[in-house]
């Protein structure tokens, strides 16, 4: 059947272009990292064989909707790192929540409450896809915990979805405390976690049903993917793997490739890159051009006493981010990050090397000034992802193009 010397006599050109050389078993070795197969559909040696896959008395992958080697390698991957019961690696972070919301209400009421600081993306999905299918969104303010309680028992929300850290100000919900409260109510708590990552904390061992990444930030790393995951408790596993296997968000094998050897180093990243993030709030919250800095490793954070409870000292976090002091206009903070010189202007987080974004024209673009107010985002705010690069260097970009402002 495969294309070894035998076959060679008995085909013709046509039929050896689409046989030799494939299908060959790789019995006596094994490979030392999990390769990309880029095979849409897994042959076997029998019918018989492939029935027993179908009836899933026997586990291989099929067919690439169903699985795919590389992608389990990285799901099993990233299910250690939260200590989950498995995982699903999809497209994107969007469609890894897309996916996590329609699979936690399939059998609970359409109702979604959300924490009113969320990722810009995301508010717009709820409010331009969940709610016009008929879902009802409610949003509440995440750090109160009387609000969420009160939220919980008026809504009886089917989920509830957060953040771990919110974007730019770096707010902390008390998501222990929202995971009982979301138990009690047969609420699933749903926990967008691509802020703070594992190594920071891990919401499943507190009580979530699914907790999010976008892998395209701190997991993958390097600027070079576009990746979501969700990982699931017990109970939501199997429904997330049936939801997968008709719709197909899955990721691609090289994506998941790409993502696999980026999460190796990832904890090493992050411990550097949380550490580096110490050095340079400390550094800004004494510079004279600096207004005020907001960083989850702050003392007089508002939500020091949760952060101390969730996330190990230390290693809060590697985002940093503050108001430029007399930056009165777009122009003035415009100056400050065309005059970086190492740090990099985009739009993303959690890359190797140093990232500067400007929320007013990037994700909270939309927003009108009364509205960013209210969630406390003023117009001299620049938030900035700390890299792995050397805290010295970083924090001399930072000067010289602070005395430019
Ligand atoms: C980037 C991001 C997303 C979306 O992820 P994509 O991979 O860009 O689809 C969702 N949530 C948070 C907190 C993010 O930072």
């Amino acid at each position: 059947m495969s294309g070894g010397s035998e076959s060679k006599y008995e085909m013709d050109t046509f039929s050896k272009a689409v046989h030799a050389g494939d299908r060959k078993k790789q019995k006596p070795f094994v490979p030392t990292t999990t390769p990309i197969y880029m095979s849409s559909t897994y042959s076997y040696d029998s019918i018989a064989t492939i029935d027993r896959i179908f009836g899933h008395e026997e586990h291989g992958p099929s067919y690439v909707r169903y699985e795919n080697p590389t992608n389990n390698a990285l799901e099993e991957q990233i299910t250690a790192l939260e200590n989950g019961a498995g995982a699903l690696a999809c497209a994107s972070g969007m469609c890894a929540l897309q996916t996590a919301l329609i699979v936690s209400m399939l059998d609970r009421r359409r109702t979604i409450l959300a924490a009113s600081d969320l990722y810009g993306a995301t508010i717009s999905m709820l409010m331009k896809i969940f709610d016009p299918m008929g879902y009802e969104v409610r949003f509440v303010n995440i750090t109160d915990l009387a609000a969420v309680e009160k939220a919980i028992a008026d809504v009886k929300p089917g989920c509830l979805l957060m953040e771990t850290v919110s974007n730019p100000i770096l707010r902390v919900g008390a998501m222990d405390r929202i995971a009982e409260l979301c138990k009690a109510a047969g609420t699933a708590l749903i926990v967008d976690a691509t802020f703070s990552t594992p190594l920071v904390v891990r919401p499943l061992e507190l009580g979530a049903a699914m907790v999010v990444h976008s892998l395209t930030k701190y997991l993958a790393g390097h600027g070079d993917v576009l990746g979501g995951v969700v990982v699931a408790d017990a109970e939501n596993i199997e429904p997330l793997r049936a939801y997968s296997r008709m719709v197909g968000p899955v990721l691609g094998p090289q994506e998941a490739y790409l993502t696999m050897r980026g999460i190796k180093s990832f904890p090493v990243r992050m411990e550097r890159q949380c550490a580096n993030a110490i050095a340079v709030y400390e550094w800004l919250a004494k510079h004279p051009k600096v207004e005020r800095v907001y960083f989850t490793g702050d003392p007089a954070h508002p939500d020091a006493e949760t952060i101390a409870r969730l996330f190990p000292k230390d290693r809060t976090g590697a985002i940093v981010s503050f108001e430029i002091k007399g930056a009165a206009v777009k122009e003035d903070v415009f100056r400050f990050i065309d005059a970086l010189r190492m740090v990099v202007r985009g739009t993303t987080l959690g890359d190797v090397h140093s990232l500067v974004l400007y929320p007013l024209i990037a994700s909270h673009r939309d927003l009108s000034a009364k509205q960013r107010e209210r969630m406390g985002i003023r117009d001299n705010l620049v938030r900035l992802s700390v890299g792995i690069e050397s805290p010295a260097d970083i924090i001399a970009d930072l000067q010289q193009a602070l005395e430019a402002v």
